[in-house]
């Protein structure tokens, strides 16, 4: 099989997308494939989703992180425990609504 926009170029892989054969300088290397130049773009952008729901993952660790040592931990004022679980509360609540982004704009995306 020859490259889709050079015909007297071997192709070394067709496009996860299109399966369209790519020459070296046609083909771009996305780490789990390759993708021809126009939807590469399109891969990377659904790739950049995983990263909100990475974000979703440190808020909603951070908040359960807070909750527990703010019951666990032996603050000198019961207020400093408190402010310690209402934060954790709201990293947590973070964390649920970059999940639900997350998931948002993975839909709208891959339409
Ligand atoms: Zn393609
Ligand atoms: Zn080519």
């Amino acid at each position: 099989m020859n490259c889709f926009n050079h015909p007297d170029v071997p192709a070394v892989g067709v496009c996860k997308t299109c399966q369209k054969g790519l020459c070296i300088v046609c083909a771009y290397d996305l780490g789990n494939g390759i993708a021809c130049k126009n939807h590469r773009d399109e891969v990377e952008a659904r790739n950049s989703i995983t990263d909100v729901h990475r974000v979703a993952a440190v808020f909603a660790i951070l908040g359960c992180i807070m909750m527990l040592s703010g019951s666990f931990m032996d603050f000198s004022t019961d207020e400093k425990e408190q402010i310690l679980q209402l934060l954790g509360i709201v990293m947590a609540f973070l964390g649920a609504f970059f999940f639900w982004l997350g998931n948002k704009i993975r839909k709208t995306k891959s339409k």
